[in-house]
């Protein structure tokens, strides 16, 4: 008996692509043609609210190919929502993320969908090198993947970005947390299941800029560490703690000196310095646990992750 082919779904998140797009439509279109023999593939475009011509490409490309999938936001909701849009209208057996601007090369998911079929639940892509990226960004990188990997229980690969092929039940998984501040890198690895790497060398973006710049990587790492690491609470109370206790040898000396020497205490400096650098500490824990409350205030809301304004070889009832 002939088995049915499985489906693999390709999700593809795109924020102001234009300039990229056409390359990018031809290589994952010639992608799915060559791996055709073996899976059934299906293109997901969600369109993260572009604001130039990006939606209309897709749009014209989803017309001739009913294998290509296209939803668009109502405004930006940003990357890691966008991911989760495409795993929600997943249907394969097997799901790839990959960036629209060719920095992952596309012609991988082939070897990587070949991994996962050989048994793997999780296979990520982990970046031997960065062509084409500033050192600055290979620095700010690798300290964050440095500082995350210390500040969270679940191990996040280093130099593991969105690119990777995951099987059905990690999809399912995944529909499940529906937080709304996402580090889906971290989440992947908290679902658990097997996971493998898949080396490859990273890209130079095809074409267009970063659609991180500084603001939104401070904003993704800021948001990586608060909304999956409880530490930096644990760190506060063990600075607070270490602080008592600099204040009681602080006290015990000074009293000792009052009581059984000649020499006068000092004065002034020693107590205003500590008052503004123990208030700039203290305001900046606030301002941490701000964080929190802000991230409890936002869950607590339960607003829907995304809406959708207009989809293009989707069903609607899913
Ligand atoms: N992207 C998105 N929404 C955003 C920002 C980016 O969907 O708000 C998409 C973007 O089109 C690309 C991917 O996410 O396909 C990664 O973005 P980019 O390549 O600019 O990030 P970098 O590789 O520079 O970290
Ligand atoms: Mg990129």
């Amino acid at each position: 008996m002939l088995q049915e082919k499985k489906l693999l779904s390709i999700v593809i998140p795109v924020f102001n692509e234009e300039e990229v797009l056409p390359e990018a439509l031809s290589r994952f279109v010639k992608l799915k043609d060559k791996m055709s023999d073996v899976v059934s593939v299906e293109l997901i475009f969600v369109d993260d609210g572009s604001r130039d011509s990006s939606l209309n490409i897709l749009k014209a490309a989803a017309k001739t190919d009913e294998t290509i999938k296209v939803l668009s936001f109502s405004r930006n909701f940003g990357h890691q929502i966008a991911i989760t849009a495409g795993m929600d209208q997943a249907h394969g057996d097997f799901v790839a993320v990959i960036d629209a601007d060719l920095q992952d090369p596309p012609e991988l998911i082939e070897d990587m969908y070949a991994v996962a079929t050989s048994g793997y639940d999780v296979v990520y892509g982990k970046r031997k090198s960065r062509a084409g990226e500033t050192l600055f960004k290979k620095a700010t990188a690798s300290a964050f993947y440095r500082m995350m990997s210390y500040l969270c229980d679940v191990d996040i690969p280093r130099d593991t970005g969105d690119f990777r092929v995951v099987s059905r039940r990690v999809v399912e998984a995944f529909r499940g947390l529906r937080e709304r501040h996402r580090f889906v890198r971290g989440m992947i690895p908290w679902i658990g299941f097997s996971a493998v790497p898949f080396e490859y060398e990273r890209q130079e973006r095809f074409a267009g800029e970063t659609k991180y710049p500084l603001k939104k990587m401070l904003s993704f790492a800021a948001n990586a560490i608060f909304s999956f690491s409880k530490k930096p609470l644990t760190l506060a109370i063990r600075l607070g703690v270490a602080t008592i206790a600099l204040g009681l040898l602080m006290a015990v000396y000074f009293l000792y000196m009052k009581l059984f020497t000649d020499t006068p205490v000092p004065g002034l400096t020693a107590i205003l310095v500590s008052i503004v650098f123990f208030s700039g500490v203290q305001i900046a824990f606030m301002g941490g646990l701000g964080e929190y409350i802000a991230r409890i205030f936002e869950e607590a809301k339960g607003r829907p992750l995304y809406f959708v304004a207009e989809t293009i070889n989707i069903k609607q009832a899913d």
